[in-house]
C-alpha cells in the first residue's frame, strides 16, 4: 500500500547573544568546544529558591525580531511567557521558561530551491524560550552541565507540509543559511546552535485526515534527520501495514546503530501544565523597534540562488556553491562590479581558488574578509590574464603569490619578472628548442602532430611559463613549417 508523509519541524535556533536570556552569565559554552562544565552559570540559571528572572535580554528579541521580519512572520505588538513544567535531570528550575500563549509571531514562509524546483513552506509560529542544560550518563554517573542553561533560543513550528526527508533535509539547510545570513545565530548544528525536531506521520492519501504523529527529539545534522525521517517512515508503513497502531510516542536518533530508540510516550500539552510566569511582564514590540531590528535585512540565499541561475547563467550546483555562504556571495559580487570579463570565469575562480585557499588548513585565514586576495586584487588579476598581459597558467601561482605576500597582481608580475617574453625573444628560444631536439621535430614533419605537445612543454620550461601556450603552438609550427 503506498502512503502520503506528513512532516512538520520545530527548530530550535540558539541567539547569537553575549549573555544569558534572564541573567548575565555568558553564553561561550555554546561557540566554544573546551569550556570547562558548570562554569557560566549563577543563582537564576541554575534555578535557585527564590531568585526572580532578570528582565529579558534585549539583544535576543531584537536578534528574534529580525528573524521574523526577514521571513515575513507578524510579529505581535505584545508577547507573554509561560513556565512549562516538567522534570529532568538538566532542568534545574523543573520548568522552562518559554512563550505558549502569546508567542512573538505568526504565520511567515520560507522559500528554497529543491532539484531545480522553487518550494514554499509555511511556518505557524516562532516564539522565544530558554535552553535548558546539558545531560549524560558516564560510568554508570550522570552527569550534568548547566552551562547551556538559560542560553536564548528562538523556536520556528512549520506547517506540516513537508512531504519527504529530502525536502525535509533542504528546508532545514535554507533555515540554516538564513539564520547565518541574518547573523542571528551562528547555525553551527555539531555546537548545537541549531537543532530540530521531526514530526512525522503517514496516510493512505492526501486526502484523508493526518495520522498519528509521532516526533524524532534533537537532531543536530542534516544528514541525521534524513536518515531518522526515512527510518521512521519505513518503520510506521511497516506498523500499518502489519495491522498495527501507530503510537504517538517520541524517538531519539541513534546515528551509531542508524536506528530509532522509541522512548517515553509524548506528553500531551496537559503535562507541561502551562501558566503564565509571574515573575516577567510581557514584552511590548513597537513598529520603530521592528524597524532597528531589521535595519540592513540581505537578499535571502534562496532568491539569491533564484538570481545567479538566471541571470549570471551560472549552473545550479555551482550558483549553492557560490551562495551558501553570505561572505562568499558578497565576495564574488564585489568581484563582478570590479571585474570586466565573463561572470563565468569569476565564477570559477572563487569557487576552485578562493575557496580552496579559505579550506586550506595551511592557511592561517578561514575567513574570506580575512583573505590577502581581496575582491579587488582577483579582478585585477582575471582583467590582467584576459587582456594577455600574463598568461593563464601562471594566474593560480600569482594567486598563491597574493597569500604570500599581500602585494597587487601588478606588483607581483614586476617583481618577480612574469610578464610574457618579447616575441622575438620567444621566437629564439623556440629555435633553440628546435635545435636541440631534432629528432623530435623530424617525427612532426612527418605528420605526428602529437609530439608538438613535447616542444611546446619545453618551451613553457624555458620561459618558466610566462609564455601564452596558444601563441608558442602557432609560432612552433610556424618555425618548424619553416626549416
Ligand atoms: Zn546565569
Amino acid at each position: 500500500m503506498n502512503y502520503e508523509t506528513v512532516i512538520g519541524l520545530e527548530i530550535h535556533v540558539q541567539l547569537k547573544t553575549q549573555s544569558k536570556l534572564f541573567c548575565g552569565c555568558s553564553t561561550r559554552s555554546a561557540y566554544e568546544r573546551d569550556v570547562p562544565p558548570n562554569r557560566h552559570i549563577c543563582p537564576i540559571c541554575t534555578g535557585h529558591p527564590g531568585v526572580l528572572p532578570r528582565p529579558i535580554n534585549r539583544k535576543a528579541v531584537e536578534l528574534a525580531v529580525r528573524l521574523a521580519s526577514a521571513v515575513r512572520s507578524s510579529i505581535h505588538p505584545e508577547s507573554d511567557f509561560d513556565r512549562k513544567n516538567y522534570f529532568y535531570a538538566d532542568l534545574p528550575k523543573g520548568y522552562q521558561i518559554t512563550q505558549h500563549g502569546k508567542p512573538l509571531a505568526e504565520g511567515g514562509f520560507i522559500d528554497f530551491i529543491l532539484d531545480g524546483i522553487d518550494q514554499r513552506i509555511d511556518l505557524n509560529h516562532m516564539h522565544l524560550e530558554e535552553d535548558p542544560g546539558k545531560s549524560k550518563i558516564e560510568g554508570g554517573v550522570w552527569l550534568v552541565d548547566m552551562n547551556r542553561c538559560g542560553v536564548p533560543l528562538v523556536e520556528i513550528v512549520t506547517q506540516p507540509d513537508l512531504r519527504s526527508a529530502s525536502e525535509a533535509a533542504a528546508f532545514v539547510t535554507e533555515f540554516r543559511r538564513i539564520v547565518r545570513y541574518l547573523g542571528v545565530s551562528e547555525g553551527n548544528m555539531e555546537m548545537g546552535n541549531l537543532r530540530c525536531d521531526a514530526n512525522v506521520s503517514i496516510r493512505p492519501s492526501s486526502s484523508d485526515p493526518l495520522g498519528v504523529k509521532t516526533e524524532i527529539k534533537n537532531l543536530n545534522s542534516i544528514r541525521f534527520l534524513e536518515d531518522a525521517v526515512n527510518w521512521e517512515i519505513k518503520r510506521q508503513i511497516r506498523v500499518l501495514n502489519a495491522g498495527g497502531v501507530i503510537k504517538q510516542i517520541t524517538i531519539a536518533w541513534d546515528d551509531q546503530v542508524k536506528e530509532g530508540q522509541l522512548s517515553r510516550e509524548k506528553e500531551s500539552e496537559a503535562d507541561y501544565r502551562y501558566f503564565r510566569e509571574p515573575n516577567l511582564i510581557p514584552v511590548a514590540i513597537s513598529e520603530a523597534f521592528i524597524a532597528d531590528a531589521s535595519i540592513d535585512l540581505p537578499e535571502l540565499p534562496a532568491r539569491r540562488l533564484r538570481r545567479y541561475i538566471r541571470e549570471h547563467e551560472i549552473s545550479p550546483s555551482d550558483a549553492v556553491t557560490l551562495i551558501d555562504e553570505r561572505s562568499v556571495a558578497d565576495y564574488f559580487e564585489s568581484v563582478l562590479m570590479i571585474y570586466s570579463g565573463a561572470t563565468k570565469r569569476a565564477a570559477d575562480w572563487v569557487r576552485n581558488h578562493v575557496l580552496r585557499a579559505l579550506n586550506d588548513p595551511e592557511n592561517a585565514f578561514n575567513q574570506i574578509n580575512e583573505l590577502p586576495v581581496t575582491a579587488e586584487y582577483l579582478a585585477e588579476l582575471l582583467d590582467l590574464m584576459d587582456a594577455g598581459v600574463i598568461s593563464d597558467a601562471l594566474g593560480p601561482q600569482i594567486f598563491q603569490k597574493i597569500i604570500e605576500t599581500g602585494r597587487s597582481p601588478k606588483q607581483i608580475i614586476e617583481q618577480e619578472g612574469l610578464r610574457p617574453p618579447e616575441e622575438d625573444d620567444l621566437i629564439q628560444i623556440i629555435d633553440q628548442v628546435l635545435a636541440d631536439d631534432p629528432e623530435t621535430v623530424r617525427r612532426y614533419r612527418e605528420g605526428n602532430d602529437k609530439v608538438l605537445n613535447r616542444l611546446i612543454g619545453q618551451v613553457m620550461k624555458q620561459t618558466r611559463g610566462r609564455a601564452d601556450a596558444q601563441k608558442v603552438r602557432c609560432l612552433l609550427i610556424e618555425r618548424a613549417d619553416a626549416l
